[in-house]
């Protein structure tokens, strides 16, 4: 485990990069054992640079622990919530429709852009964080790597669209979605 990944569990409490990795090449091979969908979620906090430059990086770490929680809280028992990059997490989702996975997703993206944050060390109103996110569900053959390329495309799109939401892999343009088809 390389410093990063001992970080995050200390921080977050929820699943490293590591774990993510591990869980989500046993969970694909067991979607083509059982036949059984497996849905991907990865969520990236917005503007989270220039929270930092406001609010510092403590306050933005008690934000990523405020995030981490409340992605574990809205996960269903079998997936697995884990924190993917600095302010990047994603949630693998095993026995899960794309349709499911949307409604969890846009449950936790409600949930954070309502709750109205407090700075600890100071008592002060931060407001709100919001959080963009992508969801893709397993094509059976493909790599594990393809899957979280499009789930990535799919953020990436909830980004340019405006942040705060979420994009499903059926809602890719054509382009997008054709290079991923093969
Ligand atoms: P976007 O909406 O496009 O995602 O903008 P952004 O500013 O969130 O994106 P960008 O990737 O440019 O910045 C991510 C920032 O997250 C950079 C870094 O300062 C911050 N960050 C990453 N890991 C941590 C962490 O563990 N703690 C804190 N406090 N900040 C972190
Ligand atoms: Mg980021
Ligand atoms: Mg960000």
């Amino acid at each position: 485990m390389n410093e990063t990944a001992r970080f995050s569990v200390a921080l977050t409490g929820i699943a490293n990069r590591k774990l993510f990795d591990e869980t989500l090449r046993l969970r694909k091979d067991e979607a083509d054992a059982e036949k059984t969908e497996l849905a991907l979620v990865l969520g990236d906090i917005d503007h989270f640079k220039s929270f930092n430059d406001t609010w510092g990086h403590q306050t933005g770490d008690q934000v990523i622990r405020f995030v981490a929680s409340t992605l574990t809280k809205f996960a269903l028992p079998d997936h697995l919530v884990a924190r993917y990059g600095g302010e990047e997490f994603a949630i693998v989702m095993p026995r899960t429709s794309l349709k499911d996975a949307a409604r969890i997703a846009d449950q936790i993206r409600t949930a954070i852009e309502a709750k109205r944050l407090v700075r600890r060390s100071t008592n002060e109103t931060i407001g709100a964080v919001t959080v963009s996110f992508g969801a893709a569900t397993y094509a059976t053959g493909e790599t594990v790597g393809t899957l979280i390329t499009r789930a990535d495309e799919c953020l990436y799109m909830s980004k340019r669209n405006g942040r705060n939401r979420v994009t499903l892999e059926t809602q890719l343009p054509p382009i997008v979605a054709a290079t991923h088809a093969a």
